[in-house]
């Protein structure tokens, strides 16, 4: 197996952004020579579709509903799985504490403002979505079903917070009377004809965010009022 001095070292998210998608390069041509065709015929075709010449795969819709369904639980699979495989390849003292660097990988969007500019310019209301109190200069964007379920920075997932509110929702899935309200406020958003809000509503339906409710719910998030 190869190794690389400079991964050893440092944590990825670090590493320079020309090395980093050299890197993601370099995995993503050995993916497609051993592990796309060979995955996809472990499954018989059903789990998703691919076209080598293309960069991605099409999940099938009843695959994505598993998934889904049972995010949490794939998500911890999949993250010890990754632990076994660590230990296998590493010494034992390497892999403390390899969960939570599991946990930390998927990039986090570190600058949220431009959906703050976003959303006081298409709503110019300026209050807070929970409380419903004015929005002075501390304005929050909070993630509405919390980012470590979702994992994912787009705008249907966007409101408006006081820091208040966005302090003591923390972690926490809204309760359905702010479901309803956000699954509005999305309706009105998909209206725009601005590009950057029309690309993060591409792949968004009538229900999506009430089926990631209901499943964050159900994989034992708790309710914020
Ligand atoms: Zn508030």
């Amino acid at each position: 197996m190869e190794t690389n001095e400079l991964l050893s070292t440092l944590e990825f998210s670090a590493v320079a952004e020309n090395e980093r998608s050299r890197i993601i390069k370099s995995v993503t041509g050995e993916c497609k020579k051993y592990v796309v065709s060979a995955l996809y015929n472990d499954f018989d075709g059903y789990i998703y579709a691919f076209d080598l010449n293309e960069d991605g795969l099409t999940l099938s819709y009843c695959f994505y509903e598993f998934m889904l369904k049972y995010k949490a639980e794939l998500e911890r699979l999949n993250y010890y799985s990754w632990a076994k495989f660590l230990e296998k390849v590493n010494q034992d003292n390497l892999v403390v504490r390899v969960i939570e660097k599991l946990e930390l990988a998927t990039p986090r969007r570190s600058d949220l403002s431009i959906y703050r500019e976003i959303l006081r310019k298409e709503f110019e209301d300026n209050t807070c979505f929970y409380c419903g109190r004015k929005l002075t200069n501390n304005i929050h964007v909070d993630h509405f079903i919390p980012w470590s379920f979702v994992k994912d920075d787009k705008l249907w997932n966007f409101v408006l917070s006081c820091p208040t509110c966005n302090e003591r929702k923390n972690n926490r899935v809204p309760s359905k009377e702010y479901l309803f309200h956000i699954n509005e406020r999305n309706k009105i958003l998909q209206k725009s004809q601005e590009v950057v809000i029309l690309s993060d509503f591409e792949n968004y339906t009538d229900g999506l965010l009430d089926s990631i409710w209901e499943y964050a719910k159900r994989s034992g998030i708790k309710e914020f009022r």
